[in-house]
């Protein structure tokens, strides 16, 4: 039998026994770019703090990281604003799926979270207010703590999604008539579609989330990304809001803070010990990568490392 600890060969069983069984779902038709994407691919990499990172399948293919991307944002704006950044935007599980509107209205323009489209557009309009380039500097900072110069946004993935993100202008004008957007809806739109459309493999992805697993970790200049509260939070925040209204699921089978995208992408880590991502393009009727789900909740149990 095979250790708990020998996370490459549990890797290796649980993708071929993933792999074996049933894809279901589709990928994200709604954007016209992502519907192109050859819904077969399946990647998975694992990084753990103190070892050598393990990759098997497409692992090394690039992909949209969609809605993973929120987290990266709203790392920097907690960093650069700090709490302040409450005042704006809530820290509950919306239970509702990602592109809502409703609670909006009884909330008075105030998103539920940080994760969710709304919470996320909130969070780039006060990147907006406070980087002199957002698109440029926002780049920079996940540049930096993925320590590659290689990571960039895809134009014909912002593009794409820009031609027909109707229910997006509609979150982000209603959120403006509360008085919760300051900047020109156009403008935290474009920075939005930007950020949703950076494209990473899952070596990228897992090393990009090491800030958050890491307390040791350093940027490229010696630097602290977040402290160690701050980090503690984004975490938190993860793990209640990481998968919309399939959030609980998500906690309850896997047991760890994680985020997905449409593109098909999940990252989960587990504080002080790894990072992993997972990428299979199928997604669930909650928009979460059908495989994804699945492989991280063999994952976690076969090694007996969820965070409970
Ligand atoms: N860009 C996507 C959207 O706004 C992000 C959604 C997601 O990945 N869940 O619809």
């Amino acid at each position: 039998m095979t250790k708990k600890t020998d996370y490459p060969a549990i890797i290796e069983e649980v993708f071929e026994k993933v792999n074996q069984g049933e894809n279901l779902g589709d990928v994200a038709h709604y954007i016209p770019e992502l519907a192109k994407v050859n819904p077969e691919n399946f990647g998975v990499y694992l990084l753990p703090l103190e070892e050598k990172g393990h990759g098997i399948g497409n692992w090394q293919e690039k992909f949209s990281i969609q809605s993973i991307a929120k987290v990266l944002s709203l790392s920097l704006a907690y960093k650069m604003i700090g709490d302040d950044i409450w005042e704006r935007v809530g820290v509950e599980p919306s239970g509702n799926p990602f592109n809502s509107l409703v609670q909006l209205e009884t909330d008075n323009g105030i998103p539920r979270n940080p994760l969710i489209n709304a919470g996320a557009m909130v969070i780039c309009d006060l990147l907006i207010s406070h980087l002199p380039n957002p698109e440029e500097d926002f780049l920079a900072f996940v540049r930096n703590i993925c320590s590659s110069q290689e990571i960039n946004y895809s134009l014909e993935i912002a593009r794409s999604e820009k031609s027909v993100g109707y229910r997006n202008v509609a979150l982000c004008n209603f959120i403006k008539s509360f008085g919760n957007i300051k900047n020109r809806p156009e403008e935290v739109l474009d920075f939005y579609f930007k950020m949703c459309s950076l494209k990473m493999n899952c070596q990228q992805l897992a090393r990009t989330f090491m800030f958050l697993a890491d307390d040791n970790f350093r940027g490229i200049n010696q630097e602290r990304i977040l402290s160690i509260s701050q980090a503690k939070r984004i975490n938190a925040i993860m793990q209640t809001c990481g998968f919309y209204d399939e959030s609980g699921e998500f906690s309850f089978k896997v047991g760890l803070p994680g985020k997905s995208g449409v593109g098909g992408g999940i990252l989960a880590l587990h504080p002080d010990k790894y990072c992993i991502a997972v990428w299979s393009p199928r997604l669930n009727e909650k928009g979460n990568s059908y495989r994804g789900m699945k492989f991280l909740e063999l994952f976690t149990s076969s090694t007996e490392s969820s965070i409970f």
